[in-house]
């Protein structure tokens, strides 16, 4: 894919990811490796709007400050870099304020192995990572701690963040969580989630790496 072409990709999944509810306003942001460079939405640019040279180039590597565009970096550029720079298998990264994913932020609850598909992210469980103020360095380590052998977390009293190694499976996986957050918020209602074995999970894990839909890591 072209670097215009991953410009208008992002652009077009920001649409998608308020058409669908997964996102309100201008919330939510994403990034996407190109090269040694970060392509990142710009900040509080109604997506309607948004056309593909505004989205934001900050290199991956050496001063971030040198970042070319004619907006401002989403507000959220930190942890987007540093996800970038501490985890190379890592093409894309989606953020959002959904809402039963952020619920969950916002009561401090990680989501368990209440459905198989949570072996998508990595292991038995999505962790909350701990508060810190959007933007800040504090907070971009506390995703990363979070996001260790996994894929995926939430942000507390946020929302949560998905990534992937490229920009369609990065989304796919801001859906997958979002849906199992509404499936485990639901299950707590009536009577709480029957919770999957360690043992389950890895026979889970196993079966992905077969089928493909787990990423191997290394
Ligand atoms: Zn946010």
């Amino acid at each position: 894919m072209s670097e215009l072409e991953l410009r208008q990709a992002i652009i077009d999944q920001c649409r998608a990811m308020n058409a669908s509810g997964l996102n309100q306003g201008t919330s939510g942001n994403i990034s996407v490796r190109h090269g040694g460079r970060m392509l990142i939405t710009p900040s509080a640019i109604p997506y309607a709007g948004m056309t593909p040279e505004m989205i934001v180039s900050m290199p991956i590597e050496g001063d971030a400050s040198k970042w070319e565009g004619p907006k401002k970096p989403s507000v959220e550029w930190p942890f987007h870099l540093d996800i970038l720079r501490a985890r190379p298998e890592i093409g894309a990264v989606v953020h959002t304020h959904s809402t039963f994913a952020t619920i969950l932020a916002i009561a401090r609850k990680p989501i368990p192995a209440c459905h198989y598909m949570i072996a998508a992210f990595g292991g038995h469980d999505v962790r909350v990572c701990d508060y810190a103020r959007y933007g800040s360095k504090e907070l971009s380590e506390n995703v990363i701690k979070a996001l260790e052998e996994r894929s995926a977390c939430l942000i507390a009293n946020h929302g949560m963040i998905a990534t992937g190694p490229s920009l369609d499976k990065a989304m796919w996986a801001a859906v997958e969580l979002e849906t199992i957050a509404r499936q485990y918020y639901h299950s707590l209602l009536i009577g709480g989630p029957v919770i999957l074995s360690e043992e389950e999970i890895a026979g889970v894990l196993q079966g992905f790496a077969s089928y493909g839909l787990q990423e191997k890591r290394s």
